[in-house]
């Protein structure tokens, strides 16, 4: 079943000046001469998806937009212009429309702020990480918590009124003293949203190899989690809403609307290499490779028959999804959501069951564990995770899959 609703969408840039040891995104150092090309395939991608879409008969408006990386800062303004150019002449785009950049601060002048603003895009999202010396070193982060002060100054000049800044804890060696002092860094510089991740080691990353020969002297898991709840009732006492496992707003206006898309389960499209995308029902990625990707989209052969809306020359994978995969994800993805959770109102609505049919037995298994529980928001009934359950998120997710 593929929900009606504005459509999001997800824009890949996978360049980095630099690959971070901890990192796994599909991101790409020392590739930068490929840039040029990359714009002029996104665009094509774009166009592509735009026909397609114009080809059914349901409404195709755009309500978020979000360039992520890799460093999508990297794009020059007129490479930004020229893809939201395509966006504009191939869908039909919101009057508010969302537009986020993800940006590494140190990476940007008050000029290309200014700039990237007056192109529409009304959301940045720094990647600051932490504001200790030693921790951004460990991190391999080419900037310094100086350029963040920087950035943000800039950002407030250049006009931009929803900024998130990104810190991740757990790191190495850190100490609760030492994140606090990083969220507290952040904190003065009254972003309007924050999210907190804990650092994850990814197989095939230099921190995952360190850590399988015991090099990195982690934090252990309580410190972490400790860190986690001291942060959640400092930003609660400094007025921040948790709408999300990992995401804090001012208020509800500074939500992250394109992130609310996934955590709903509302259809986006991902373009760029390695995005994915989930719309009209389908789940697809693309191909991985940035040369592959442009050659993928810029030597169609002749006479090619256009493959059918969400799908393109970039995608390698994609399938159907069945009725129980939406309802798994439903819940996985709605869960997260901290606040809203999941209403029993809006599952029917959107699958014509009802949800303690589908998943009584786990639920009634995870409230008797603390793990979930039965609230009421504007007298409505949702179910969502407790303070314990979004310590053991993970382990509530996978009884829904
Ligand atoms: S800047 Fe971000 S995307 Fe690029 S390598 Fe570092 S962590 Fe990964």
């Amino acid at each position: 079943m593929s929900p009606s609703a504005p459509l999001a969408i997800y824009l890949h840039i996978p360049f980095c000046a630099h690959r971070c040891a901890y990192c796994d995104f599909n991101t790409y150092a020392g590739q930068e001469a490929f840039i040029p090309a990359y714009v002029n395939a996104l665009r094509d991608e774009i166009l592509y998806l735009g026909q397609a879409a114009a080809r059914l008969s349901d409404d195709q408006t755009i309500g978020t937009l979000f360039f992520g990386g890799g460093t999508p800062s990297l794009l020059s303004p007129p490479q930004l212009a020229s893809v939201m150019e395509a966006l504009r002449s191939a869908f039909s785009l919101a009057p508010h429309l969302e537009v986020t950049l993800e940006v590494n601060p140190g990476t940007v002048s008050l000029e290309y702020l200014q700039r990237t603003r007056a192109l529409g895009v009304n959301r940045l999202s720094y990647g600051v990480q932490s504001a200790r010396p030693r921790e951004l070193r460990l991190l391999e982060r080419s900037h310094t918590f100086f350029d963040v002060i920087q950035a943000v100054k800039w950002a407030r000049q250049a006009g931009f009124d929803n900024l998130n800044l990104d810190l991740i804890y757990g790191l190495p060696e850190q100490t609760l003293a030492d994140w606090q002092i990083s969220l507290q860094c952040a904190l003065d510089l009254r972003p309007e949203h924050l999210s907190l991740y804990a650092l994850t080691l990814e197989h095939g990353t230099p921190f995952g190899h360190w850590a399988a020969r015991g090099l990195l002297p982690l934090p252990d898991p309580d410190l972490a989690a400790d860190m986690y709840e001291w942060a959640g009732e400092y930003l609660a006492a400094n007025g921040y809403l948790q709408y999300e496992i990992s995401n804090w707003a001012k208020a509800d206006p500074w939500m992250c609307r394109h992130n609310l898309q996934y955590w709903r389960a509302l259809p986006y499209l991902g373009l760029g290499a390695g995005a994915h995308g989930y719309a009209h029902g389908v789940r697809y990625s693309n191909v991985l490779r940035i040369e592959t990707y442009i050659e993928r989209l810029t030597s169609l052969p002749a006479g090619h028959t256009p493959y059918p809306f969400p799908l393109t020359p970039a995608v390698v994978n994609h399938h159907r999804q069945s009725l129980q995969d939406d309802m798994s994800e439903f819940m996985l993805n709605g869960l997260r959501l901290t606040r809203e959770g999941v209403a029993p109102e809006t599952f029917r609505a959107r699958f014509g069951r009802d949800l303690r049919d589908i998943f009584g037995r786990e639920i009634e298994e995870l409230t008797r564990l603390g793990l979930l529980e039965w609230a009421e928001i504007q007298t409505s009934e949702v179910l969502r995770l407790t303070a314990r359950g979004r310590l053991l998120g993970n382990q509530v997710f996978l009884r829904f899959v």
